[in-house]
C-alpha cells in the first residue's frame, strides 16, 4: 500500500519551529528510490526535498529555532542533520535509546530531552505530548492554531486512520499496552481540544490537506 510522510513547519512569534525531518533528501536523487533488498520491505521514494521546500519559503535552515522529533526513525530524522543551529527537542527515553544513536553522534548539537510533555513557547499554542508505545520515547504534537484550531500531529503513535479507527497496533511496535494508551490519550485530547488528528503517513488524508508553500492559519 502506498503511505505518505510529511515534516510539518510551524510559525510562532518566538520563532521557526520544524516538527519531524523526514527521509533524508538524498534519497530524492535515487530514480528507484531506496529499495532495501527484501521485497516486503518499504520502498521509500521522495519527489520534493525538504531544503527544496525551506528554500522555496525564502527560509534557510539556520532560521529555524527548534526541531522536534517524534520518534528516532529513520522516515522521521532523515535530515536532522541540516540543522545545526536549532535546538533539538527529543523525548530522553527516545534520546538514551539504541535507536536514537544517530542523535546522540551528533558533533556539537543542542539537545533539549524532555520527560514528559512540554509547551514549547510557554503559551500553549505547541504542546509536546508524549506518546509512547511505538519507540519507547515517542511523542505527539498539539498545535493549536488561530483560525484552523487546534491539530494534533500523530507522528507514528498511529499510521493510518483504519488502524485509528479499530484501535490496531502494529506488531512492530515497542510495546502495545503503551501504544493504546498513547492512542486513548490523542483521543482524550481530541475531545477536550476539539482538536483534528493528523495522521502522519495516512496518503488519503494527506491528499486532501493543503502542502507547502500553502499554510493552515
Ligand atoms: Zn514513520
Amino acid at each position: 500500500m502506498p503511505f505518505a510522510g510529511s515534516c510539518y513547519l510551524i510559525k510562532h512569534a518566538q520563532g521557526w519551529m520544524l516538527w519531524d525531518t523526514g527521509l533524508a533528501d538524498s534519497v530524492a536523487a535515487m530514480p528507484e528510490g531506496l529499495r532495501p533488498s527484501d521485497p516486503r520491505a518499504i520502498t521509500w521514494r521522495l519527489p520534493k526535498t525538504l531544503a527544496a521546500q525551506i528554500d522555496e519559503l525564502g527560509l534557510k535552515p539556520s532560521n529555524i529555532k527548534y526541531v522536534a522529533v517524534s520518534h528516532s526513525h529513520p522516515d522521521h530524522i532523515g535530515n536532522v542533520d541540516m540543522f545545526r543551529n536549532s535546538m533539538l527537542m527529543v523525548q530522553k527515553a527516545e534520546y538514551d535509546s539504541p535507536g536514537g544513536s544517530s542523535l546522540r553522534s551528533r558533533p556539537n548539537a543542542t539537545v533539549t530531552t524532555i520527560e514528559g510533555d512540554r509547551d514549547v513557547f510557554g503559551d500553549g499554542s505547541v504542546i509536546i505530548i508524549s506518546t509512547p508505545g511505538h519507540t519507547g520515547g515517542h511523542q505527539s504534537l498539539l498545535v493549536k492554531l488561530p483560525r484552523t484550531g487546534a491539530v494534533l500531529l500523530s507522528g507514528d503513535a498511529v499510521h493510518f486512520k483504519e488502524n485509528w479507527d479499530n484501535r490496531r497496533v502494529p506488531s512492530i511496535n515497542f510495546n502495545a499496552e503503551q501504544t493504546a494508551a498513547s492512542m486513548q490519550r490523542l483521543a482524550n485530547i481530541m475531545a477536550s481540544d476539539k482538536a483534528q488528528l493528523w495522521i502522519n503517513h495516512d496518503k488519503a488524508q494527506r491528499d486532501g490537506q493543503k502542502l507547502s508553500p500553502a499554510f493552515y492559519e
